[in-house]
């Protein structure tokens, strides 16, 4: 299934570098608002999700917002963690160093058991206060029950979801993480599965690899933007591929330098 060229960087690698997009979760039954494999197959109605998730519709219809994002709970609420999202557990214990940098906000590489995760777009049950600094959690449930906008505890002002919204900038503090986990000592390899958008923070890893001269994997259903990029395009279920890199990784490795 995996190139022996690519069975053989696996096999000694030790740090992982993995990237993952909505294709890792379609897998669980996730719709995706845009794309491949993608909700909405009706585009229309996939615009209005994205237009309901920006920057300006929290501000000037927060209700709004809020709907839509009960209802995307409500349709992601039996998805479970897939063989890929297991795979990757199961790579972390045994790397040296491994992170996740994941633009899905529905918390399966959490729920999955992985540790060393950078949330880049957030989370969809983590809301935070328009007026004081209080933040919350939202239960599955309580997400999925919503209609318009979930009052402050504190002070009743509104709440606000704690997610990266369409046309608002990345987190700080998750962007500074991205840069030590892919620049400051640079993964062997760089994994991207289910995503081929080119933002700058999915091109900033494989720009870092190739002058390290560190390999670049994608896993994707069919060919992307990225698979011209990368040293390996892989296509097919990230549930078949990433398991056969989890089978592979860092078997032959030299033991840690002391
Ligand atoms: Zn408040």
């Amino acid at each position: 299934m995996l190139p022996d060229a690519l069975i053989d960087r696996l096999r000694t690698a030790r740090r992982i570098g993995v990237i993952t997009g909505a294709g890792i979760s379609a897998e669980s039954g996730i719709q995706t608002y845009r794309g491949v494999g993608g909700l909405y197959d009706d585009p229309e109605r996939g615009d209005r999700t994205v237009e309901a998730l920006s920057a300006e519709t929290v501000l000037s219809d927060p209700d709004r917002t809020w709907r839509v994002l009960a209802e995307l709970a409500r349709m992601a609420a039996d998805a479970e963690p897939n063989a890929a999202h297991h795979a990757l557990v199961e790579m972390e214990a045994r790397a040296e160093a491994f992170t996740i940098l994941t633009q899905n906000v529905d918390g399966l590489h959490a729920a999955a058991g992985t540790r060393n995760l950078i949330e880049i777009h957030g989370n969809i049950r983590n809301a935070r206060c328009t007026r004081c600094p209080h933040r919350v959690r939202f239960e599955r449930e309580d997400l999925m029950a919503l209609d318009g906008t979930p009052p402050c505890p504190v002070c009743r002002s509104g709440l606000r979801p704690d997610a990266v919204l369409f046309g608002e900038m990345l987190p700080e503090r998750e962007v500074a993480a991205m840069y030590r986990a892919f620049h400051v000592q640079p993964p062997e390899v760089v994994l991207w599965i289910g995503t081929s958008a080119l933002f700058p923070y999915i091109l900033d890893p494989l720009f870092t690899a190739q002058r390290h001269g560190n390999v670049t994997v994608e896993v994707n259903l069919e060919r992307t933007d990225l698979s011209a990029e990368v040293d390996f395009a892989l296509t097919g279920r990230a549930g078949d591929l990433v398991p056969a890199i989890a089978a592979v990784f860092g078997r032959d490795a030299a033991p840690e330098c002391p």
